[in-house]
């Protein structure tokens, strides 16, 4: 394991399942994500999950679902900047 910041993870020494809720219902991350609202990695955890495609539970204080909606909000941002450079070179 190389990931640093894991060792400042404030979910540290906490019971996993709260990260691993049964649904992707709000209800059921808000006990996980309040943990992650002062998690001082908050960023680089959410960063790893992107970044590996995690596919199961709370991430950087986001859900699987949520992870999906930065990733496809990234992908149209970087396609958007691509035809931008592209009409500019143009
Ligand atoms: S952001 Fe949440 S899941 Fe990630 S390390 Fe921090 S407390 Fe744990």
């Amino acid at each position: 394991m190389n990931q640093p910041w894991r060792a400042k993870a404030a979910c540290n020494g906490l019971d996993p399942t709260i990260f691993y809720p049964q649904s992707d219902d709000e209800e059921e991350a808000r006990k996980a994500k309040s943990v992650c609202a002062v998690c001082p990695v908050q960023n680089d955890c959410l960063e790893y999950a992107l970044g590996f495609r995690e596919k199961e539970g709370i991430w950087g204080g986001a859900t699987e679902r949520e992870r999906r909606r930065i990733i496809r909000q990234r992908r149209r941002a970087a396609y958007a900047a691509a035809a931008a450079a592209g009409r500019r070179s143009a």
